[in-house]
This record gives C-alpha cells, structure tokens and sequence, in this order.
C-alpha cells in the first residue's frame, strides 16, 4: 500500500504539471519543472511527492519563496486515489462479478481504468476553476476509460449487460437490438447535459454550460452507463454546485451573478462515483427518487 500510495503520489506530481501547462499549450514532458520565483530547475530531491514539500516547508530551496500547498494535495490525494484503485476493486471487489480465471487480473485491470478516470478528472477539476475549461483530451481519455470498462463487463458476464430494444419492422415482428452501455450511456449523458443548457440559455438569456461541461457528461455517461448510475451523479454534482455556490456567496467570496464552473462539481462527483457508487446509487435512489 505504501509502494502504491509513492506511485499515485509521483504520478500526482506529473498532474500538477498536466493542469500548469496543457491549457498554456506548453510540451507536458519537457523542459524540466522550475520555481516559478526565480526560475531554478528543480532537482529530483525537490520532485519526490508531497515529502519533499514537508521537508522543505513548502518553500523554494533555491530562493525561499514559498509553495501553493495544492501541489502536495493534489499529489497526496493522487496518492490516496492509487490506494483506493487497489483496495476497492482488488481487496473489496467491488464491481465486475469476474469468470474463474480472472479472478486476479480483471479486478486489478478495473482498479487501473477507475485511477486512469481519476487522475484524468483531477486534471478536470483544476482547469476548469482556474481557466474555465476542460480540455478535450481530459475528455477522450475518460470516455475510453467507459468504452474499456464496458469492454471488460462484457467480456465476463456475457451480452445480458446491454442495453435492448425491441423495434417493430412489420405487423407481426419485432426486431431486437442490442446496444453496448457505454455508448448509450454516452449520448444520454451529453443529452441530457445539452437539454439542460439550451432550456437554460433560453430561460437566462446567456450561456449557463459550456460544451466542455457536456463533452465531459457524455464521457461520464460512457463510465457510468444511462441509468440510475448517471441521474445520480448528475444529482450529486448539482448538489454540490448548490451547497458550494451558497457557501461561496455567504463567505462573500462570490456576486451572485457571478460564474461558477461546473466541472470541478462534475469531478468530485465522478470521482466519488467510480469508487462508492455501487453504496451511493442504491441509497440515492432509495431514498429520493422512488416514492
Ligand atoms: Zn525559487
């Protein structure tokens, strides 16, 4: 556990490097990171996840300015997500009821595809509040993540796990087609989301969504399927929108008027989703959805 949390945490490393310069347009590998003070490279001692941060105070070695404390986080909870990939899809099992024989490997491939999801919505979460965007290629990797764990549902209990419909095609006879969840969860899920933003904009009288929001929906429909899995993640996002956007304004940190992203709401709630959503949908569900 603590050789994955060291993984996760120097892969949380490169993430902080993915939020500062993809939307800058900048190469994610080179040249090596700097102080952004007084622009020394950083050395391999400074790099080492969250303990160097720790040791040197979160100040720069070279010219002591110090560091935003988000680095270490972002790499700790990157760390943190590593861990959770193993424990819930390897140790609890949760998800896939996997075939003899992939008893090791399938549960240890979903746990790479949910941290995968993960890092990629923590590059979501930072870029949508600092630049209110989220990047195509956030999106792709997160909807191939969908397509891949839809892959391997199938692959171990067999095509009872699409979606069916039956279409008449003559008086007497019906034609059955079987779609794969991921990709009917995809357009219900940009569906929904681009319902919701033309009513808005009608309503509003300005744009209240932005595509990246409905791109990035799409691909959580594709990992979450169309069903009650998606109404609940997208309740939950818009729950805490809600509670931040009423927290933000009663700090007085926020106009009322003012925009508030949606896709770090959207990533939160992904990220709880990948890993407790077989424990929140059922209980959402229960508890407000059906009378
Ligand atoms: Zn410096």
């Amino acid at each position: 556990m603590v050789l994955l949390f060291v993984l996760g945490a120097t892969i949380g490393s490169f993430l902080n490097v993915v939020v500062f310069r993809l939307p800058r347009g900048e190469s994610l590998v080179h040249p090596r990171s700097r102080c952004l003070s007084c622009g020394h490279a950083l050395g391999v001692l400074d790099l080492f996840p969250v303990l160097s941060y720790l040791f040197s105070r979160g100040r720069c070695r070279y010219c002591q300015r110090g560091f935003s404390a988000r680095y270490m986080l972002v790499e700790a909870f990157t760390g943190l997500a590593c861990v959770a990939s193993w424990y819930v899809f390897v140790e609890l099992r949760m998800g896939i009821a996997w075939p003899g024989g992939w008893m090791t490997l399938g549960p240890a491939l979903q746990g790479a595809l949910a941290f995968i999801a993960t890092c990629a919505l923590i590059v979501v979460f930072f870029i949508d509040l600092d630049h209110y965007i989220i990047p195509d290629e956030t999106v792709i990797i997160i909807a191939c993540v969908g397509l891949a764990m839809d892959g391997l549902r199938l692959f171990a209990t067999g095509p009872g796990e699409m979606v069916s419909f039956a279409e008449p095609v003559s008086l007497s006879s019906e034609m059955v087609i079987h779609l794969p969840k991921s990709l009917v969860g995809m357009a219900v899920g940009a569906g929904v989301l681009l319902a919701i933003a033309v009513v808005a904009e009608r309503v509003f009288k300005k744009p209240s969504m932005g595509g990246g929001d409905i791109k990035l929906a799409g691909a959580m429909g594709a990992v979450l399927g169309p069903g009650y899995g998606f109404g609940v993640y997208f309740l939950l996002a818009v729950f805490l929108g809600a509670i931040v956007g009423v927290v933000a304004m009663a700090l007085g940190k926020r106009g009322r008027r003012e925009y508030m992203p949606f896709g770090p709401m959207m990533a939160v709630a992904g990220v709880a989703m990948l890993y407790a959503g077989n424990v929140i949908t059922p209980a959402v569900v229960a508890r407000f959805l059906i009378p």
